[in-house]
């Protein structure tokens, strides 16, 4: 236990504190200017604000590594979307860079965005960069010193200009020089030859409906997409992140690439840990994600893969495209890929893992500290120690159900592919520099609340 000062503290929030390793039942943290100053268990301090949640869970602020703000609205939509980060006791999100109209490609569109963060986020928010289709490798150091934490590229294009693919020149001469600032890159791994031959067949056949997306997308477009990203760190010495995988090989072919001297890492979405084909069929157009939703034997071998401590950390690619986008009228190839998940991921997390009788020290290890470690951002992010940002994620335990129309996010984003999805749990409190954002009913913070954090150093998280 730390020495107390004379002065009292700011805030004590009480309850069960989930450390990394173990949970401190009728443990106490408190708060001095923002940041953890003490904690223990037991009497707890002097403080001129007591938040008593005994007998709920009191996590770090989850981090989520990778979600999108701006796909579809642009940067106004970091207002919505950091405001149900704030409901779902999400804390720092890590924005991806691809935006409309214009993707964080240069200092210059970096700093504007910064601006837009520092006026509308109500959470925290760490940034990506990205590059131009043409390749503007010039720009890389610009971006590292404006911030960013981490880069994304792509093997598959959605859009020219807003998520282009990447070509293999110019995605070495990217890793050598990301390598070179010692920061991570995530790449899209999906291969397009493959994805755009299987899906011009379906379409000619007619076959249309929403498992073609999968059958579109099967594994080896994933696999090859990997092996072709892990070939080039090993070549380029880069740090290169699997942004998603949907399949326990892509942790393994990480795990083989790391043997051979290779930084490889991936990360889990929550989705492809709990989804199935047959979710697909049943959302349609809102169980629409690449990459797809696999099999029921895919999503055991994922959580094989968690317990092997080969997952990198676990996200939510939360992308919330307006209502209409997600709407199956025949065509699966016409919806929008991406789900919302930011304010259901602490209550899934938490659920998946009761269900399974694993310990919810893996939540507050996957979901806040790793993805903090692996971006730069610890240790001011991703746990509850002295000096770090005392952001909190306060779960009170229960039969609950997620209901989509709570989502505190535009009336267009408020639908969810768990809207009536049992939970073990529910959000009651979060916490961002030692304020309330949300006290299980309401939002409390402000658009503006949300400070950009960048990068805070250059060492390499590998786990
Ligand atoms: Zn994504």
């Amino acid at each position: 236990m730390a020495p107390f000062d004379l002065a009292p503290f700011d805030l004590v929030v009480r309850g069960d504190l989930v450390l990394p390793d173990r949970v401190v039942p009728g443990g106490y943290v408190a708060v001095r200017a923002g940041r953890v100053a003490a904690l223990g268990e037991g009497a707890a301090p002097p403080a001129s604000e007591v938040a008593d949640h005994s007998g709920m869970l009191v996590f770090p602020g989850l981090v989520d590594g990778h979600m999108h703000t701006s796909s579809s609205t642009g940067w106004p939509g970091i207002a919505g979307a950091t405001c149900s980060a704030a409901a779902g006791g999400v804390t720092t999100v890590v924005d991806m860079p691809y935006d409309v109209p214009r993707p964080v490609t240069d200092a210059r569109v970096l700093a504007e965005k910064v601006a837009h963060v520092r006026r509308l986020a109500h959470v925290d928010v760490a940034l990506y960069g990205t590059l131009r289709k043409d390749g503007n490798v010039e720009d890389i150091a610009g971006l590292v010193e404006g911030g960013v934490c981490s880069f994304k590229l792509s093997t598959y294009e959605y859009d020219a200009v807003r998520f282009p693919r990447i070509d293999h020149p110019t995605m070495l001469r990217a890793f050598a020089e990301i390598a070179g600032h010692g920061l991570m890159v995530a790449v899209h791994n999906e291969d397009q030859e493959l994805v755009v031959r299987l899906t011009e067949q379906a379409r000619a056949a007619g076959e249309t409906h929403p498992i073609m997306h999968a059958r579109t997308r099967p594994p080896i477009t994933e696999t090859m997409a990997d092996l072709a990203i892990f070939e080039m760190a090993l070549e380029t010495g880069c740090h290169v992140h699997i942004a998603h995988s949907s399949l326990a090989r892509g942790f393994e072919l990480a795990a083989q690439f790391r043997g051979q001297g290779a930084k490889a890492s991936g990360e889990a979405c929550i989705q492809y840990l709990c989804m199935t084909e047959e979710d697909l069929v049943r959302l349609e157009g809102f169980g629409k994600c690449n990459p797809p939703f696999r099999s029921a034997a895919e999503v055991e071998r994922m959580w094989g893969a968690v317990a092997r401590g080969l997952v990198a950390y676990v996200s939510t690619d939360h992308a919330p495209w307006p209502r209409e986008r997600k709407a199956y009228a025949g065509d699966i190839f016409a919806v929008g890929a991406g789900l919302t998940g930011l304010q259901s991921f602490a209550p899934l997390m938490l659920t998946l893992l009761e269900e399974r009788g694993l310990p919810v020290t893996l939540m507050a290890s996957l979901c806040a500290e790793r993805p903090a470690r692996f971006h730069g951002l610890f240790p001011k992010k991703g746990a509850i120690r002295l000096g770090a940002d005392a952001d909190f994620c306060v779960m009170e335990r229960g039969r609950f159900a997620f209901d989509a129309r709570d989502i505190r996010d535009r009336e267009d984003a408020r639908w969810s592919p768990y809207d009536g999805r049992g939970t073990r749990g529910r959000v009651a409190a979060a916490y961002l520099r030692g304020r309330r954002l949300w006290d299980g009913r309401d939002v409390l913070a402000k658009p503006g609340d949300g400070e950009f954090v960048p990068r805070q150093h250059r060492e390499t998280f590998l786990g």
